[in-house]
């Protein structure tokens, strides 16, 4: 029997096939056991048959039930609506696991080890929005509504509990706004706290509001363990936490839905440094640990993290963002040494 896995592969827009490539070579050099699909989707996807998220992309995934995904560049205001919260709508990704790691010493903060899980589908990205004409001005007002249902938000919080039991974490912080959006965010928090009651004695559960959270986690963020949020606050939230542990290039992700497993970097396609061969790979190869471990491989994703240390901390390998001097394929070259 063959113990190969088939996968989607997306190179993305911008940095995408840049870093894409580089995690590639990593995983081959790792002898990942995954058997590529490529596929597109994004500006990608439009520019090669006119549609940002083409069928033949959904059915790979759909058969694979498991990719790795570049950035997908979405236009800003008009043009068409978002890949990425299609794909995590066609295939029910509720969750949105997003782990920061300190991984190098001499950072603004030291030992960061924090989990964002965030609400994936509801809430104000489901995308109910219009506008009011007055006075023939076509955007005089703009309407957006959110929807979270008590389904969405025990899922989410259920996912939160369950992670942190297997996860050996300690507490659960449930973040929201229920002190302003009263019903929207207010059930989030009813419903996360009755699940978080179902876990007294092991896991501790916490709550804060979203604007506090956002103060605290710069003052002391050593104080949170796992986060669970909604749609919008958990996207605000983990960019932040992102630039606790050196910025967007070292926060990967990971999009879970019962069926079907999406992993990424947190960052966008990064246009202003795209083509020059000096993106930071790390975001998506840490993607890439995460997703040898969604499979088991738990072995491989430990040998890759190890790697990665070694050749950011003993051979002081790092792209520029984390004040190094290292092209993509320089740091992809350096990691693949040291994995062989
Ligand atoms: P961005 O994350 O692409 O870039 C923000 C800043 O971080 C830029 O200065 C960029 O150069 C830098 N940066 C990002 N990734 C980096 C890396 N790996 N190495 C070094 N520097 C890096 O955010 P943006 O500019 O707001 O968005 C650009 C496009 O990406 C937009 O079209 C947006 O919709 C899309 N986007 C896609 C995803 C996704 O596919 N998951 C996520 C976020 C944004």
């Amino acid at each position: 029997m063959s113990n190969r896995i088939p996968a989607t592969l997306i190179p993305g827009d911008g940095i995408g096939p840049e870093i894409v490539d580089a995690t590639i070579s990593i995983l081959d050099a790792l002898r990942a056991p995954f058997d590529w699909e490529i596929c597109t989707a994004g500006l990608a996807g439009v520019k090669a048959c006119g549609d940002p998220l083409p069928p033949e992309t959904i059915d790979s995934i759909r058969r694979t039930g498991l990719a790795l995904k570049g950035p997908l560049e979405t236009p800003v205001g008009g043009g068409f609506r978002s890949s990425n919260v299609r794909l995590r709508e066609e295939f029910h990704l509720y969750a949105n696991v997003r782990p920061a790691l300190s991984l190098m010493p001499g950072g603004r903060y030291e030992n960061i080890d924090l989990v964002t899980i965030r609400e994936n589908t509801e809430g104000l990205y489901v995308g109910f929005e219009h506008y009011i004409p007055i006075d023939g001005d076509m955007h005089a007002v703009a309407i957006g509504s959110g929807v979270n249902t008590r389904a969405g938000c025990r899922r989410i919080a259920e996912f939160a509990y369950e992670y942190a039991v297997r996860n050996k974490r300690r507490k659960v912080t449930i973040v929201h706004k229920a002190n302003i959006l009263k019903a929207l965010t207010g059930l989030f928090r009813e419903t996360a706290s009755e699940v978080g009651r179902a876990y007294e004695g092991r896991v501790q559960t916490d709550e804060r509001i979203v604007d506090a959270c956002a103060m605290q986690l710069v003052l002391n963020p050593w104080q949170f363990d796992v986060i669970v949020t909604t749609n919008l606050f958990g996207d605000i939230l983990s960019d932040e936490i992102a630039g606790l542990v050196g910025g967007l290039g070292m926060a990967p992700g990971a999009n879970i839905g019962e069926h079907v497993a999406i992993f990424e970097a947190v960052h966008g396609s990064a246009p202003d440094i795209a083509g020059k061969g000096i993106a930071n790979p790390l975001a998506l190869i840490l993607a890439s640990a995460m997703m040898l471990a969604h499979v088991g491989c738990h072995d491989l994703a430990a040998r890759l993290r190890q790697a990665i240390d070694v050749t950011l901390n003993q051979d002081a390998i790092r792209t520029r963002d984390l004040g190094g001097s290292a092209s993509t394929r320089d740091f992809a070259n350096a990691l693949t040494r040291r994995l062989s």
